[in-house]
């Protein structure tokens, strides 16, 4: 079973080769089939290619991260040539140009020196590896943009990773569209158990700073509470907090119907979607478009398969 698409297609930005676009350094591309045909049919995908949009051409000599005593430079392998403070400047605009765009997430190309998210090999001068951190682009954004979902094309192949980035992408872009204090009263009532599973202590506080007039207040501090990744304890928490707010209703079978596949789901034996369709099916009162209990498609697939 998957839920139906909720009618929106968030903004987000992607390393351009990852979409097929030949402008790697020897002219290739890294077409990622999941991105292209499966996501791509839910997301308005903004192509970024930080080395081709420098300038450097395609195809270009290969650059790579180099340490250089506490620091770590960009530079071009065969000559040398220090690109780290044009990147910083093109990134710093490019950043600016990004941010008027209402983007939702970014997926970056994994071990790029570029775009690399915390896994882009650091050299020594000889060439040998000596760390791994972000790419010059992708640290930068993460820097300027601190709650952008992030993710790469390899962290998005695990469902448990998967889930909580499509997850965040979507609720933030419905964010972006919550214009007024009655909108965002709307917004918050229809992802509280989302905000359960990723922090349960920050539910609280965002129901009060819901009922107030401060929707930028509510707006950081929904961003912020969405960035844990949820473990499985975690969704189990949260879909035992959502069974508490029917209380007296449950009859002790729905009860021990839970409290059997919450366990199962926790150990590993169950999939959250199989945990989740048991607390829907025993909840009809449920807000009918949660976006927990009731996720866009890409996020379900990923429900079934964590
Ligand atoms: S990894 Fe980044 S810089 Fe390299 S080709 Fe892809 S988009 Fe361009």
């Amino acid at each position: 079973m998957s839920a139906p698409a909720a009618g929106i297609r968030p903004r987000v930005g992607i390393s351009a080769c990852l979409l097929g676009e030949a402008v790697r350094y020897d002219g290739g591309h890294k077409r990622d089939g999941y991105l292209v045909d499966s996501l791509g049919a839910h997301v308005e995908w903004v192509p970024v290619c930080p080395e081709a949009e420098l300038g450097l051409g395609t195809p270009r000599p290969p650059i790579r991260l180099e340490q250089d005593g506490d620091d770590v430079r960009l530079c071009v392998i065969a000559t040398g040539e220090d690109l780290t403070g044009p990147m910083a400047r093109w990134a710093a605009d490019r950043g600016a140009e990004l941010s008027e765009q209402d983007l939702a997430g970014f997926v970056l190309k994994s071990r790029s020196p570029s775009c690399g998210l915390g896994d882009a090999p650091v050299s020594d001068a000889e060439g040998a590896e000596v760390d791994l951190r972000s790419g010059a682009f992708a640290h930068d954004l993460s820097v300027s943009w601190p709650t952008l979902p992030l993710a790469s094309e390899m962290t998005l192949r695990d469902p448990e990773q998967r889930a909580c980035f499509l997850a965040r992408v979507f609720a933030f872009a419905r964010l972006d569209g919550a214009r007024g204090p009655a909108a965002v009263r709307a917004h918050h009532e229809r992802h509280r158990l989302l905000v359960a599973s990723h922090a349960l202590d920050a539910v609280s506080t965002l129901d009060d700073l819901a009922d107030g007039d401060d929707v930028y207040a509510y707006a950081d501090g929904f961003r912020t509470a969405l960035q844990q990744l949820p473990a499985r304890d975690d969704h189990a928490r949260a879909l035992r907090f959502a069974c508490m707010r029917a209380g007296e209703q449950l009859t002790t079978a729905a009860r021990e119907q839970v409290a059997t596949v919450l366990e199962a789901f926790t150990v590993g034996s169950a999939s959250l979607a199989t945990a989740v369709d048991v607390v829907r099916d025993i909840l009809p009162d449920a807000h009918p478009r949660d976006a927990y209990l009731r996720p866009v498609e890409p996020v379900w697939d990923a429900y079934e398969a964590l």
